[in-house]
């Protein structure tokens, strides 16, 4: 850090300085959209962007497939058009987004878990980049979870709404949501050497209500690493029609962000998929 600019080096270090670095999985870990201490994609992103300056990115998402078995109200991704990317595709443009400079690479969709591919895009992705994996945990299996680990994957996050299963089903448009959840969240911390997260999209019900604590002890209970809630966001064209379709599900407060008690992390910006 002794060549980076004074103020870049203090802007770093109180950002840092907000979070409780945690060892777990192996890693030193800030939070999980931050490459671990310990990781080389953490040295790549020092030199990088920090040493170098370099224009291009340090983080990306790469959309794995468009096929989704729940249908949330609030889905970023109800009217995407365009081809499917396939694999040789896809690790192209992994290639790319590594010499590019992007040091942390997440994973999503639709359910990426779909793509037969994902250890395969994961063990490429992470010969550079912390990658990190946003799913529902439809079709996990123990097999799958083991799989990943050894290709690689850093991190991952849960889609879970609310600690009731009926509103977290009627959330997500699928019944038996809520437990295949809990299901994956559960098989991951068994895989063990990833850390596992949650992330939820908050209604305003749940704000009004003031159960937003009450949802926190929940996660808490539930050990994991970290959790990341965040408002539903305006990805797509029917965003606004489907909120106001959805009855109780409602968007909070533009730009709300909130705090997550877990021990990992005590301060988290929105995350990045619902
Ligand atoms: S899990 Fe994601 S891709 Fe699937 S319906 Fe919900 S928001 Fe859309």
């Amino acid at each position: 850090m002794a060549r980076v600019s004074p103020a870049l080096n203090l802007f770093f270090l109180r950002y840092i300085g907000k979070f409780r670095i945690k060892h777990s999985a192996g890693h030193w870990t800030v939070h999980s959209h931050l490459p671990p201490l310990n990781h080389p994609a953490f040295g790549r992103f020092i030199s990088r962007h920090l040493l170098e300056r370099t224009a291009g990115p340090s983080h990306a998402q790469i959309g794995l497939t468009n096929a989704c078995p729940q249908a949330c109200a609030y889905c970023y991704n109800r009217e995407r058009r365009g081809q499917t990317m396939d694999t040789e595709t896809i690790l192209r443009a992994v290639r790319e987004l590594q010499e590019l400079g992007v040091c942390w690479l997440g994973l999503t969709g639709g359910e990426p878990l779909l793509n037969p591919d994902i250890a395969r895009i994961v063990a490429s992705a992470a010969d550079g980049c912390a990658v990190k994996l946003f799913t529902t945990g439809s079709t996990l299996t123990r097999e799958k979870a083991r799989e990943l680990k050894q290709a690689g994957l850093f991190s991952v996050s849960v889609s879970l709404d609310h600690w009731r299963p009926e509103i977290h089903d009627r959330n997500r448009g699928l019944s038996g949501a809520f437990a295949t959840a809990l299901n994956a969240i559960r098989l991951f911390q068994e895989t063990g050497g990833i850390q596992v997260g949650v992330s939820a999209v908050v209604s305003r019900d749940m704000i009004g209500a003031g159960q937003v604590e009450e949802f926190l002890e929940f996660l808490q209970g539930l050990g994991i690493d970290e959790s990341w809630l965040c408002e539903p966001k305006p990805s797509v064209a029917a965003f606004s029609s489907a909120i106001s379709k959805a009855g109780s599900i409602s968007a909070a407060t533009p730009g709300t962000r909130w705090s997550t008690s877990t021990p990992a992390a005590r301060s988290a910006p929105a995350c990045s998929r619902p």
